[in-house]
Order: C-alpha cells, then sequence, then structure tokens
C-alpha cells in the first residue's frame, strides 16, 4: 500500500495509461490506478471489449433486432451492469419473436415450412384464376414475403390469414362458375341436339356429349368431350352448307317457275282479249270480209299462245331435271359426309371410337403409361353368335344389339377407359393403370352387366353375350402386337365355349 497523495497517484496513472498506449478509458484508468496505489480494485474491471466482440457477433439484419443490439452496446458503454442484462433480455426476447438463425433446428424447420407454404400457394395461384389482379399481386407479394430470410413474421402472419379469408370466397365463386359453365355447356349441346333433330347421326353424337359432360369430370373426359365437339361442329358446319345450297338451288327454281307462270297468265289474257274482240267483230259483223282480218289476229294470237304454252313446258321440264340434279347431288354429298364422319375419330352407329379415334387414344395411353410407369391394359371383345342374331332379328336388331352393348359398357366403365369398335361386332377397351387380373375382372364386370340389363326388341328379350381376351401392355410393346395378343385369347376363349374371359400370355 502506497502512502502518497491521491493526486499524485492519480497524474502517475494518466502518465501510465500514455505509455502504455492504452485507451483512456474508466476501466482502464482505475487499473492503472491500483496499479500505482498498491491497492486492489474493489470490482471485477468491466469486460468492455469482450462484451463488445460478443455483441458483434449478435443477428441484427432486421429493424427490430438491430434496436436491441443498439440498446445492449450502449449499456457496454457505460459499464451499467444492469442496463445490459436488461437490454440483452429485450434483444432475446426479440429474437425468439422474429428473428432467425440459421443452424437451430427449429429455425430451419420455420424455413422449410414457410418455403413449402409458399409452394403451396404458388400451386393454388393458377386454380384461383387471374380476373382480381390485386388479389394476384397480394398472392405473389405474400410468396416473396414467405421467402424472404429477413421475413417479418407478425407482417407474415396478418397477410396470410388475408389470403385464407380470400381463398375461401374465391373457392366458393371458382366452383360456381365451373357448375355453371357445366350448365351453358350442356345446355349448348341441347341446342344443337334441337337444330339438327333431323340428323340421325347429329342426335346420337350428342347425345354421347352430354354423358361426357356429366360431373365428375376429369382431363380425359374433357379431352374427350373437346374432340366429340369437334366432330359434331364439323359435321354440323358440312350440314349447314349443305342446306344453304340446296334452298338457294329451290329458290332459283321458284323464281324461275313464277317468272314463266306470270308470262304465261299474261299470255292468255291477251289471248283471252283477243279472243273477246273477235267475238265481237263476229257479232257486229254484216259480211263475211269483214271477219277476215279479226280471224287472221285471232290465228296469229293462237299461234303465239301454242309457242308460249310449249316454251313454259319445256322450261317447267328442264326446272324438274335440275331439280332432280340438285337432289342427286345431295345424296352424293350425304354419301360423303357420312364416309368423312367415318374416317372422324366416331363410329357413327354406336358413338363408340372408330378404329382411327382408337389408334389415336391408344398412342395417348402408351405415353401416359410409359411416362408415369403405370400399367396399360386392353381387352378385345367379340359378340357371340352375332350372325345368328342378325338372321333371325334381322339387321336392324343387331345394329341396336351394338348400340345396346356400348351403352352397357359406358355405365359400368372408369371415366378414363376408352371403348372402341374396332370392326363389325368386335370392340376394343382401353383400360389405363389397370393390373392385367383387373382388367379380366372389369370385362367379367361388364359379361354380368350384360345379362342383367337384357337387351329388348320388339317386347323380346334377347341375351347378348360376348367373349373377350385381355393384354397387359409389355414393356416396349407395339400396340398392334398387344392387340394380336389379346385377339388370340379372345379366339381362344371362343373356343373353350364362348361368353367367357380369357387373360394373354
Ligand atoms: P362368333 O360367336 O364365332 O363370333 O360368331 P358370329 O356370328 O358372331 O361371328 P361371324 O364373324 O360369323 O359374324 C359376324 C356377323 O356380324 C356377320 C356380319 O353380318 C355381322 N355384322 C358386322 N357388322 C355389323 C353391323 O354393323 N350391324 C349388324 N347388324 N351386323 C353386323
Ligand atoms: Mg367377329
Ligand atoms: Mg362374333
Amino acid at each position: 500500500m502506497s502512502d502518497r497523495k491521491p493526486a499524485e497517484i492519480a497524474r502517475d496513472a494518466f502518465k501510465l495509461i500514455a505509455d502504455r498506449k492504452q485507451q483512456p478509458s474508466p476501466a482502464n484508468y482505475e487499473a492503472a490506478y491500483h496499479e500505482i496505489a498498491g491497492t486492489k480494485s474493489t470490482d471485477i474491471p468491466f469486460p468492455e471489449d469482450a462484451l463488445r466482440k460478443v455483441v458483434l457477433s449478435l443477428p441484427a439484419h432486421e429493424a427490430g433486432l438491430a434496436k436491441a443490439v443498439a440498446s445492449v452496446e450502449s449499456a457496454i458503454a457505460k459499464h451499467n451492469w444492469a442496463a445490459f442484462r436488461n437490454s440483452l433480455l429485450d434483444y432475446v426476447s426479440k429474437v425468439d419473436t422474429h428473428g432467425e438463425q440459421a443452424g437451430r433446428p427449429a429455425d430451419k424447420l420455420n424455413v422449410e415450412v414457410r418455403e413449402q407454404v409458399a409452394r403451396l400457394m404458388e400451386h393454388v395461384a393458377p386454380a384461383l384464376g387471374t380476373d382480381d389482379e390485386r388479389f394476384t399481386r397480394q398472392v405473389h407479394e405474400l410468396i416473396a414475403l414467405l421467402r424472404n430470410p429477413s421475413i417479418d413474421m407478425a407482417a407474415a402472419k396478418t397477410a396470410l390469414s388475408n389470403f385464407n379469408l380470400k381463398l375461401s370466397f374465391v373457392g366458393e365463386e371458382q366452383g360456381a362458375i365451373r357448375s355453371t359453365l357445366l350448365h351453358l355447356l350442356s345446355l349448348m349441346f341441347e341446342n344443337i341436339s334441337a337444330l339438327g333433330i333431323e340428323d340421325r347421326w347429329l342426335v346420337g353424337q350428342v347425345q354421347v356429349l352430354m354423358e361426357a359432360a356429366t360431373p365428375p369430370l376429369n382431363l380425359k373426359r374433357l379431352d374427350d368431350v373437346k374432340r366429340k365437339l369437334l366432330d359434331v361442329i364439323a359435321k354440323q358446319t358440312d350440314a349447314k352448307a349443305r342446306s344453304i345450297e340446296a334452298q338457294a338451288q329451290v329458290k332459283i327454281m321458284l323464281a324461275t317457275f313464277i317468272e314463266r307462270l306470270s308470262q304465261m297468265t299474261a299470255t292468255t289474257g291477251q289471248f283471252r282479249n283477243e279472243v273477246d274482240d273477235f267475238a265481237k267483230v263476229v257479232e257486229h259483223a254484216q259480211a263475211l270480209e269483214e271477219i277476215g282480218p279479226a280471224l287472221q289476229t285471232v290465228l296469229l294470237a293462237t299461234r303465239n299462245m301454242e309457242e308460249s304454252a310449249r316454251q313454259v313446258g319445256s322450261e317447267l321440264t328442264s326446272i324438274r331435271e335440275r331439280a332432280m340434279q340438285a337432289e342427286e347431288e345431295i345424296i352424293k354429298l350425304q354419301g360423303e359426309l357420312d364416309k368423312a364422319s367415318v374416317q372422324a375419330r366416331l363410329d357413327p352407329l354406336t358413338g363408340a371410337l372408330n378404329r382411327r379415334g382408337l389408334d389415336e387414344a391408344f398412342a395417348r395411353e402408351i405415353q401416359m403409361a410409359r411416362r408415369k410407369g403405370s400399367q396399360l391394359c386392353l381387352a378385345m371383345l367379340d359378340i357371340d353368335n352375332f350372325k345368328v342374331l342378325n338372321d333371325t332379328h334381322g339387321h336392324k336388331t343387331g345394329d341396336a344389339a351394338l348400340s345396346h352393348l356400348v351403352a352397357v359398357a359406358r355405365t359400368c366403365m372408369r371415366p378414363q377407359d376408352t371403348m372402341a369398335r374396332y370392326g363389325g361386332e368386335e370392340f376394343v377397351i382401353l383400360l389405363p393403370e389397370t393390373s392385367l387380373e383387373h382388367a379380366v375382372e372389369t370385362t367379367q364386370r361388364l359379361q354380368r352387366e350384360l345379362t342383367k340389363r337384357f337387351f329388348l326388341q320388339n317386347n323380346e328379350r334377347l341375351l347378348i353375350t360376348f367373349s373377350a381376351g385381355v393384354a397387359l401392355l409389355e414393356a416396349n410393346e407395339t400396340p398392334d402386337d398387344a392387340v394380336k395378343r389379346a385377339d388370340h385369347a379372345m379366339y381362344l376363349a371362343k373356343r373353350a365355349g364362348k361368353n367367357r374371359v380369357f387373360a394373354a400370355t
């Protein structure tokens, strides 16, 4: 312990700090003072530098946190332990509510959850439509906010609950729009069928369309609706052009006929006048010579009359010939159109796909199955003893039986299954995402349905049965090869006694 005066000790302490090139801070001064005085500090020196280093490493990339760090720094500068403790507690509470520190498991989860919510919103956004620009913008802002590392959770929470509220309205609205659109679609189909009511083909196709547009919908069914609608539109456009042409022909013929008729009436009127005049001349004539010139006029008029009648007659014959030609032309056009509709994708009799439609559908399903790595089956059906049915009940009954089979199949197949008429009384059913075992079961179910929903013709119950072969498309197998295998299995089913389903090997 030194016996020097405090003023001297103080002066020497300043000198010591200067010599050591230390900061003239209260802590350094206190330490130097005690060193010279030979006394001990009563307090532990305030560890300012060490604490500053710690504070420097505290995350402060968000306004609230930066403010809290500044308070901690200020408490350190004042060497104020109480303020230091309070400001640090304040910082920690802010970290809990706002902060994110990579590396802490809970925060990592927080980041992941936010990313998932952002993705969820990205996926939902297209389904909500783009009509409401403000809402679309809000959604994108919220997605960006969720992905921002220095997210303000309180703001995000408010934005999310606003979004949820809006979502409930928009979701309801989208549902209503969808069902209204479907309603409009079916009204449109009804309208088409009313317009083309005389066209049997068109009525059949419109019925198929109506069934295809009945909920529940999926993309495949909508795609079917689209293709069928295109066929109907093509047919309607042709039919309209045809009827406009026929109407124009009839109008021209009518106009010519009326013109000739009026000419003839005029000629007849003139002739009658001349005959009347002649009669008057005859009545008042005193001598035969007086009649001579009038007779000449009447003879001339008669010749004119005959000529005119002959002309009108030949005009009428030509009109009749032209009308017959137009009718022949229309019949020819009709034939070409029927051929064109067969070339289109649908079978005109049953409304099932035709061969071309099947080829397209098959290619699509194969592509889908290979992309998804799923199983695709096909069933080849051939009606049993169809010739006998035709021979016994007539070709028309045979036709109706084909339509009946397709109608029954439609009710017991899934929407994603496709039915096509392969040929005369042979049909192919494509069964996507189906194992061989299930495809066989489905085909057998159709057999049972056919026995339940018997085919009624002239009040007589006719039982239709079929034999079928079912094949599972193998990796890299062509559609033709799969059809051949199914066809062979079907042939074996016939040989085994008909009305059965065989799986292809
Ligand atoms: P199986 O049980 O062996 O299959 O005998 P099937 O009589 O069904 O077979 P077949 O091949 O001997 O006769 C098929 C008959 O189907 C002959 C043909 O006149 C008839 N047919 C093909 N297309 C049509 C059609 O569009 N309408 C009608 N009514 N008959 C058709
Ligand atoms: Mg056959
Ligand atoms: Mg047959």
